[in-house]
């Protein structure tokens, strides 16, 4: 019987639900313990030849059976509506966690890992909420009551009993410990083996290509017999708490009996009474075992809950402001950061500004800062020193949601969901009619080519969409920007795709926007009304293509060396 302190504060998230379960499961009991004294007293009736009273009570026992029967299925049903809802109320606080923590924790977590806690985790928990914490209530109330009743018809077997069953929920605690500690290292090998399948799956193109296919899958074969022996390991402490909580069981029943029976001159009654009541406070013992199977998975889940529920997100979320200006104007004012964990700076003393309805490129080697910037832009993470600010006030100043909703982002690798076109397209304006949709489209250059796939703005994207050429993602992803209609646009990479008509509709998508443009290819920064040159987390230069170029500084010989590739 385990009770996890962490769980039992989840489960007053779900306390109508779990209530119910536990009336039910209390109301199944009180049927069986009727079901018993019925039985008890029909056959005491029979021993002393009272046939007329041994039919009266086999017909009410009858009647109670059919009664638990109804009782059994609506137990069964708000167990699995319980479930449901449990699991739904989880993941939603999971998936509400994992925003407030943002990528900034997936970076630092595996994303399997993760995902294992989310699916299979809360999967288990369902389980160990809807039926075994119900189950142990019922385990702790009932045979307590039917001990303390049984004092009254012999007061022998009722020592006998009490002491067996305190013996059986007491004595398998003595594994809590090593089941708990073994658990847990069991669910770590089995969200380590989904971390590596998934990364696995998701990176096959890349280790076919270095023919490194058999080497991963020997890792991950050591993987699975390191899940199977942690397995094995476990299931030994389980089966011997299994063995002895069934030894204890029989030993009591049997005790508790002889106990009735040598009693002096004890009536047919008190004998078939305590012989059905030792029955009946054993039942919620017995199945507690079977459910603890059951919720035993979400248990050892426990950990990957905790480090979700408790982790930190790296930015508060206090702002209060709900909307950005119209025309908003970003100064990066003397930035530094690091990420956590680094020991040298990822960008320092960055100063730049994008004025209202400018667009700013910001170019620089691999390394330099460029993603970095974005990523304080967007307030994944918050500047060491320094201030970010639009129009005057800091970022800091606006709700996260708002800030988000605000910088539109089309980036290197768009990303499309599993679903029709026109669902990743309202991803970014839920409420947007479709006439809105192919207004969008048409101005990024996106209807032709979606008109021509099969189903049009219904057709099913694979997951990624990986169905679609690097263009068309690009396409979509600015339709997607287009919709959102926000006043501050970042484009990461977002031209690398994109052919001249592709232009086209990125020039539509900057009009009127405050822009940042974060970029490798010199060539597509020439129209940008500033260029900012980062070298080593640090502003090199700031300027026009043409006064850059002049210059003859970091900007001229970046575009010197890309020449030299060209
Ligand atoms: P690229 O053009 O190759 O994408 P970039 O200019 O965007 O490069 P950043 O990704 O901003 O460069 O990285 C700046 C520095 O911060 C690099 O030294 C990088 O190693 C480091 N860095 C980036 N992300 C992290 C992270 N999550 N944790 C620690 N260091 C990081």
């Amino acid at each position: 019987m385990i009770v996890h302190r962490r769980l039992l504060q989840l489960s007053g998230a779900v306390k109508a639900p779990l209530a119910a379960c536990v009336g039910l499961g209390l109301a199944v009991s009180a049927a069986y313990v009727g079901q018993a004294l019925l039985l008890a007293g029909a056959l005491a009736a029979l021993a002393r030849g009272d046939h007329d009273t041994t039919v009266t009570l086999l017909v009410w026992a009858f009647v109670v059976i059919a009664g638990r029967a109804v009782l059994l299925w609506a137990r069964e049903t708000v167990t699995v509506w319980a479930g449901a809802h449990i699991r739904a109320r989880l993941r939603d606080r999971l998936v509400e966690r994992l925003e407030l923590l943002g990528p900034a924790h997936l970076t630092e977590a595996r994303t399997g890992s993760v995902q294992t806690t989310v699916v299979d985790g809360v999967e288990g928990l369902d389980a160990y909420f809807s039926r075994y914490l119900p189950q142990v209530v019922v385990t702790i109330c009932v045979p307590v009551a039917l001990v303390g009743w049984l004092f009254s018809v012999n007061a022998a077997a009722a020592t006998v009993l009490a002491a067996a069953v305190a013996g059986v929920l007491v004595i398998p605690r003595l594994w809590d410990a090593t089941l708990l500690r073994r658990g847990r290292t069991r669910w770590k090998a089995f969200a380590d083996l989904a971390a590596d399948y998934l990364e696995a799956m998701q990176g096959v193109a890349t280790l076919r290509a270095f023919g490194a296919v058999g080497r991963l899958g020997g890792r991950l074969a050591g993987r699975a017999h390191e899940l199977y022996t942690t397995t094995m390991r476990q299931l030994k402490v389980s089966l011997i708490e299994t063995g002895v909580s069934a030894l204890l069981v029989q030993a009591g029943t049997a005790a508790a009996v002889l106990a009735a029976v040598s009693a002096t001159s004890p009536s047919a009654w008190s004998v078939f009474v305590v012989l059905m009541i030792t029955v009946e406070c054993f039942r919620p013992v017995r199945q507690l075992s079977e459910y603890w199977h059951a919720g035993y998975l979400g248990i050892t889940a426990v950990d990957g809950l905790e480090d979700l529920l408790s982790a930190e997100p790296v930015v508060s979320d206090t702002g209060t402001r709900t909307a950005l200006p119209d025309r908003p104007e970003i100064v990066f004012d003397r930035v530094t950061f690091t990420y956590p964990g680094a020991s040298v700076e990822a960008v320092r003393d960055v100063t730049f500004t994008i004025a209202a309805g400018e667009s700013v490129a910001l170019i620089g080697p691999s390394g330099a800062g460029k993603s970095t910037i974005a990523a304080l832009l967007q307030r994944h993470y918050d500047p060491g020193s320094g201030n970010i600010t639009i129009n005057g006030s800091p970022l800091a100043d606006f709700t996260l949601s708002t800030l988000r909703a605000g910088i539109a982002v089309v980036a290197q690798d768009t990303y499309l969901f599993h679903g029709t076109i026109a669902d990743n397209l309202r991803l970014a304006r839920p409420d947007a009619s479709d006439a809105d949709l192919e207004q969008a489209a048409r101005d990024a250059d996106a209807h032709a080519f979606i008109t021509d796939l099969p189903d049009g703005y219904a057709t099913v994207l694979s997951e990624r969409g990986a169905t679609l050429s690097g263009g068309q993602r690009q396409r979509i992803a600015i339709a997607r920007a287009l919709l959102a209609d926000a006043p501050v646009l970042l484009l990461d990479e977002a031209t690398s795709h994109v052919d001249v008509r592709g232009e086209q509709a990125l020039a539509r998508l900057k009009r009127g926007r405050t822009c940042l443009l974060i970029a490798h290819r010199l060539s597509t920064v020439r129209d940008a009304d500033r260029i900012v040159v980062l070298e080593h987390g640090q502003v090199a230069e700031t300027g026009d293509h043409d006064a850059l170029h002049a210059a003859g500084g970091s900007y001229h010989r970046l575009l010197a060396l890309q020449e030299t590739h060209a």
